[in-house]
């Protein structure tokens, strides 16, 4: 493995550290060069998810040679409220014709749940569907947060009007 990415958008304040730049980016760092195919190399970008289109162009752009996702870009929209820009929809055949093939559906189901999760959780959606870039909550996500704050017992089930004080750490 050469190397390994995740987003860092929140904690830079760059908007172009999506996971699949941070890490493509970093190999090209290891290897000394833009072009991760140089000298006949066959390298391959892993990923959670379908790219946004950012990460289509960076892919197309990195001299990858294979491209392995597990969720598609319509559920990843949906899981996590993130706006994955206009992709075209032809991309893998796009991919394809420039020499990188792609297998998608890998461990699909792992990988949807934690978008699902991220989406439940009460994380900074800083780009998202609708098109504000200040965060934003969904009103699914917002009511999950909400939630949290009157019953941080994890599991409680009860209604909100019959629990008792939240349990002290
Ligand atoms: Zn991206």
């Amino acid at each position: 493995m050469l190397s390994v990415g995740v987003n860092l958008v929140p904690r830079t304040g760059l908007s172009a550290l999506h996971a699949e730049v941070t890490a493509l980016s970093l190999a090209q760092q290891r290897m000394g060069g833009w072009d991760l195919g140089a000298g006949g190399a066959s390298r391959q970008l892993v990923v959670n998810a379908r790219p946004c289109v950012q990460c289509f162009g960076a892919v197309l752009w990195s001299g990858v040679r294979s491209l392995v996702i597990g969720a598609d870009g319509p559920e990843v929209e949906e899981a996590t409220g993130f706006d994955e820009g206009p992709m075209v929809a032809d991309w893998m055949e796009q991919l394809s014709a420039r020499g990188i093939d792609v297998t998608a559906g890998v461990r699909h189901a792992q990988a949807l749940q934690v978008l699902r999760d991220f989406g439940a959780s009460d994380s900074l959606v800083y780009y998202p569907r609708g098109g504000s870039s200040s965060g934003w909550l969904s009103s699914a996500r917002r009511a999950a947060r909400d939630e949290r704050e009157r019953c941080p017992s994890a599991g409680c089930t009860s209604p909100p009007a019959h629990r008792g004080p939240a349990p002290r750490p």
